[in-house]
């Protein structure tokens, strides 16, 4: 780029142009004038010197009379700074006050002579060979009785008019380089002011320019440079309060988009991530920083929802659609999206909001499989029943034999389901009062429970030869509802009965332990593999159907142990090796 020249650089040198030409100017018609003035001056005194000298010469004058009349020129001539020189009207010399006459040619050539010869004052400047120098002639008509009777001439050497002239041309121009001096000065300082106040605004702009938009520009002397000042605080001031308007906008969109549970996803028209929210990030597993400026496919490498993401943009209107994530585990993500226009309709990118659906979908899944469980369940000994029961109508009623054992056998089924129903009405309660948080938990010993679960359960482990052993320290008190506790305790210890072989012990034992209470149920019985252990709290899940039927299990024992526990805010683990035994321990906070 051509490098601009400085303002002053070019105001500067103009100023001193203008001052310098109108100086010399002024000096140039102030020297005409004074030696004009001062030649008219020394005409006028050579004239009347010259009149003089027609007077002085009277009646002595003659034109043959020559020796008088130079001794009167030579003589005045030295009284007088001038040369004085009478000629006849012919141009012959007479006198002359400086040469001797005789010497002098003829000088009737001479400008002024010839107009003194014509009756009228005649004047010249012009070098003399005579006296070897520059003069001023002046030369009057003699006249003797109206008559032209001679030419008188007087002359001044210009060498003194020059020097007087040169005196006044040197003050003048020394004059002249004071006053060219002082106006290059007030030049000076009158850019330098202008400029300093153009470099001023030019500060304040560049500031304004870099974001600093509080500053404000002190407001000059002069009414333009105040008026460009103020004109430039106010674009400052509107523009901070525009950019504050517009900042905290974005940062209320900001907040906004960062605590939203829904992912935002906003492409531009060349599908090309410009945001992601913190949801997405979560979601997507991927940092919007890492990803801006990347495609979708790219940043995600999900094929379905890179052609949501173009779908939406090629095709405009509202779109939904659901789309998994296959992964361990899978996520099920339901998406909207829209083409995001600007204000003049112009195409600006995509807007994708994501939902996560994996919870509702697992939910989903939870209750299908478990409506399918129940009637599962339920329907193996309501197809038992049914097939007793017909078999009883078909004639096996008047078998008093078969009659009794097929009777047995539908009430026994009939418990199986009445315990079931009994289960699962357990679990609903216990999730109802859970969801309402009106479980109500009041201060109770332990050992208390522990004593009414010996009660329930000691009968049973008779019967199957197993010892019952409990161990609990008297002053150990929790938060706790003893009825669900008990029930909690009860299904852990009946199931350890169940599961476990005729002579081996079960110890349940309770301690306090970091501030929490520690349970625990431990047995000596057929263990649990462990691709299990995960899965035994769920409803109906059980690792042996037919020991679990045979033993009256509902498989819902567990399921109903972890929601008790929950509502205690506590947890329930399992620890088992198959073949050794298992044991289940209960944390829940201490009082
Ligand atoms: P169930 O009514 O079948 O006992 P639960 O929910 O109480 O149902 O238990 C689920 C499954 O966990 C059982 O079917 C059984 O296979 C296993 N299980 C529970 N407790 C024990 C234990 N103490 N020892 C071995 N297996 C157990």
């Amino acid at each position: 780029m051509k490098r601009k020249r400085k303002l002053i650089r070019q105001l500067y040198p103009s100023y001193v142009a203008v001052a310098l030409v109108s100086v010399a100017a002024m000096a140039w018609i102030a020297i005409s004038a004074v030696s004009q003035l001062s030649l008219e001056e020394n005409i006028a005194g050579l004239k009347s010197q010259a009149l003089l000298v027609e007077d002085i010469l009277g009646k002595e004058f003659s034109p043959d009379r020559s020796a008088p009349i130079d001794a009167i020129c030579k003589k005045v001539g030295s009284r007088m700074p001038v040369r004085i020189t009478v000629m006849t009207t012919d141009g012959k010399v007479l006198g002359d006050s400086d040469e001797d006459p005789a010497r002098m040619g003829d000088h009737s050539t001479r400008p002024e002579v010839k107009e003194a010869m014509a009756g009228k004052v005649g004047t010249a400047r012009r070098y003399s060979f005579t006296l070897n120098r520059k003069m001023v002639y002046v030369a009057i008509p003699l006249r003797r009785d109206g008559e032209l009777a001679g030419i008188v001439r007087t002359a001044l050497p210009v060498t003194e008019l020059d020097k007087t002239l040169r005196k006044i041309f040197l003050q003048i121009a020394a004059e002249s380089i004071v006053v060219i001096l002082l106006t290059a000065g007030i030049s000076l300082f009158v850019a330098n002011r202008i400029n300093r106040t153009i470099a001023a605004m030019k500060n304040a702009a560049v500031r304004f320019a870099g974001g600093d938009l509080q500053f404000r520009l002190k407001a000059p002397d002069t009414e333009e440079m105040s008026t460009l000042a103020e004109a430039l605080n106010t674009m400052a001031a509107q523009l901070h309060e525009r950019l504050s308007t517009i900042t905290s906008q974005r940062n209320q969109l900001e907040a906004v988009l960062s605590n939203m549970i829904e992912s935002v996803l906003v492409t531009d028209e060349d599908g090309r991530i410009t945001r992601l929210n913190q949801s997405a990030e979560k979601l997507l597993g991927c940092k919007e920083d890492k990803v801006r400026g990347r495609t979708v496919q790219e940043a995600v490498r999900n094929t379905a929802l890179n052609k949501f993401v173009r779908d939406a943009f090629i095709h405009g209107g509202t779109r939904e659609a659901d789309i998994t994530f296959v992964g361990n585990p899978d996520r099920y993500l339901q998406a909207h999206g829209t083409k995001l226009d600007d204000a003049s309709g112009r195409s600006m990118g995509a807007l994708v909001v994501l939902n996560d659906v994996t919870r509702l979908k697992n939910l989903e899944r939870i209750r299908r499989d478990f409506v399918a469980n129940v009637s599962h369940e339920l329907k193996t000994p309501i197809t038992s029943i049914k097939g007793f029961l017909e078999t009883l109508k078909d004639g096996a009623l008047h078998d008093p034999e078969n009659a009794d054992r097929f009777l047995s056998i539908i009430l026994k089924q009939t418990d199986r389901m009445n315990m079931i129903i009994e289960d699962l009405l357990t679990l609903s309660r216990i999730e109802r009062d859970q969801e309402q948080g009106s479980t109500r938990l009041e201060r109770g010993r332990i050992i208390d429970v522990l004593e009414a679960v010996k009660g329930a359960c000691l009968p049973k482990a008779e019967q199957k030869d197993i010892e019952l052993h409990f161990s609990c320290e008297d002053a150990i008190t929790a938060r706790i509802n003893a009825r669900l506790l008990e029930q909690a305790i009860a299904n852990l210890v009946d199931n350890a009965i169940k599961y476990s072989g005729p002579g081996s012990k079960v110890e349940v034992s309770c301690k306090l332990s970091g501030g929490e209470i520690i349970i625990e149920v431990a047995d000596q019985g057929v263990g649990i593999e462990k691709e299990h252990l995960e899965r035994i709290f769920e409803r109906f899940y059980r690792v042996d159907k037919a020991r679990s039927n045979k033993e009256g299990g509902t498989g819902l024992g567990l399921a109903i142990v972890r929601h008790i526990v929950n509502s205690h805010n506590g947890e329930i683990l399992v620890a088992s090796s198959p073949g050794e035994g298992s044991t289940f321990t209960i944390r829940i906070p201490a009082d």
